[in-house]
């Protein structure tokens, strides 16, 4: 099945200036080469040079579009293979003639992710770089990027292999034991093995606490924007989106849908909803939109309550805020440009200080401290640069928490001197579950899952 030749669009369809058409397999270059006219012959060319030269159709010589071919010869390319890609113009037309040109020859359309799939059975990338391959193309913020950048390099991979290491000079050491069953080599070694697994568990440990912070990166913090109508929730969210816009979802929907904003605030990415106000209402349609504000301060990892600072408390708020009440939130005392009628000593009843944030959307006065509201409530200085290998992916925290879940068992038995080579058995699958992570001992059925959520042409 690897020995075929496939081939894709890799850059993204519609207009722009240019297209990348990626080929691999071991006919690549040969293929390619009898549909394109240049000085150079393509089969004679080194590896990782650029040709430019015309694709021609073979049947009747007719010149169909003026391209650079590059060409990287196996080993060195992404898959491993001698990989060709084809630089045209943009533009759904010109595209579509040499692709369909390209399959007119022995080469066949590639699955989705099919490029990184070989990369990963060449045995280039493992599994949970291929993974990252897929957090690369969907990162929303600088940092994501970054993270799954990282994890492409291979740190997580780095840091899972020392702890299958540890485990592995751990089973062969019972290895030794069993066969010299003395009663003290016995005691010593069941000591040993609660050290190793104490080892491990630590180290897993450390990665699963980077989870959480893995997660806010991937999907961002959901961000509900509560109160009541008219106190500048929508304004808000506009302001917020205005600077820091990264990218916009459009829901459908009335205005009194809920919206949602994608932004990055000092590099966290936060998922904005905008609530029809909540309060208690007849109306039918704004009745909908209440339950969905509701439903998304359920949801929500971050709830902002904006007040009017230019009116008393409302009775509605101060439900609210009960409501709320142990909630990561920040309360926004907006209008501040209109005289102040509100009081902040009620507030402070529920919110310490910093997280109460006087401000005017409409001067654009307090934005800053909101800000750094935020980010203080969610990382307290707490992401070192540099350290950036966090495990974002359910995959790999499952596994993480059932290798735990292993050596945790080995432990307890070794501490009842349960006979060891009943205690390598856990020592052993703790081994296969963090191997399953960069995809050592995975299934074809997983590997399949995996590799189909990849778009055409990576
Ligand atoms: P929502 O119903 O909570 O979404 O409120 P909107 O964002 O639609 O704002 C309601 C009204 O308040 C609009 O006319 C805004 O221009 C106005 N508004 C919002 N923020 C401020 C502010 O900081 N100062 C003043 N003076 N008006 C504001
Ligand atoms: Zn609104």
């Amino acid at each position: 099945m690897l020995s075929d030749t496939i081939a894709a669009i890799s850059t993204a369809v519609g207009e722009a200036g240019i297209a990348v058409i990626r080929v691999s397999g071991p006919e690549s270059i040969a293929e390619v080469e009898k549909i394109f006219h240049s000085k150079t012959k393509l089969t004679e060319a080194s590896t990782h040079t650029v040709h430019y030269g015309h694709i021609l159709d073979p049947e009747g010589g007719e010149r169909v579009e003026e391209v650079l071919v590059t060409v990287m010869r196996a080993p060195r390319s992404f898959t491993t293979e001698d990989v060709v890609e084809i630089s045209t113009h943009g533009g759904v037309i010109s595209v579509k003639r040499v692709m369909d040109l390209l399959l007119q020859q022995d080469i066949r359309l590639a699955e989705p992710g099919e490029f990184t799939k070989r990369a990963f059975l060449n045995g280039r990338i493992d599994l949970s770089q291929a993974e990252a391959v897929i957090d690369l193309i969907r990162s929303k913020s600088d940092r994501a990027f970054s993270v799954a950048l990282k994890q492409v390099e291979g740190a997580l991979s780095d840091q899972i292999m020392q702890l299958r290491h540890v485990l592995v000079e751990t089973m062969a050491h019972i290895e030794v034991n069993i066969d010299y069953p003395e009663h003290d080599v016995e005691s010593l070694t069941a000591d040993f093995i609660k050290e190793k697994s104490t080892e491990v568990m630590q180290g897993i440990a450390r990665l699963l606490k980077t989870a959480e912070q893995g997660k806010i990166l991937r999907e961002g913090i959901t961000t509900a924007i509560v109160g009541r109508p008219n106190v500048g929730k929508s304004s808000l969210l506009n302001a917020l989106a205005h600077t820091n816009r990264a990218i916009v979802t459009d829901i459908p929907g009335t205005t009194r849908d809920v919206i949602e904003e994608f932004v990055t605030i000092n590099n966290i990415p936060l998922k904005l909803l905008d609530t029809a106000g909540i309060r208690e209402t007849m109306d039918v349609v704004e009745k909908i939109g209440v339950e969905r504000s509701k439903h998304a301060v359920t949801e929500a990892d971050l709830i902002l309550l904006v007040l009017n600072g230019s009116e008393p408390l409302h009775e509605d708020e101060l439900e609210l805020m009960e409501q709320i009440r142990g909630r990561q939130s920040i309360v926004i005392m907006n209008k501040m440009d209109l005289p102040p009628q509100l009081d902040r000593e009620i507030l402070s009843r529920y919110y310490a200080e910093d997280l109460i944030v006087p401000m005017s959307v409409k001067t654009q006065e307090g934005i800053d401290a909101l800000e750094a509201a935020i980010s203080q409530l969610f990382f307290s200085g707490s992401i070192e640069s540099g350290d950036l290998t966090y495990v974002s992916n359910v995959r790999h925290i499952a596994l993480l928490k059932k290798a735990n879940k292993s050596l945790q068992d080995a432990y307890d038995a070794a501490e009842q001197f349960i006979p060891i080579d009943m205690i390598q058995i856990d020592v052993r699958l703790a081994w296969e579950q963090l191997g399953e992570i960069i995809g050592d001992t995975a299934s074809d059925t997983l590997l399949d899952q995996i590799f189909s959520q990849f778009c055409l042409g990576k």
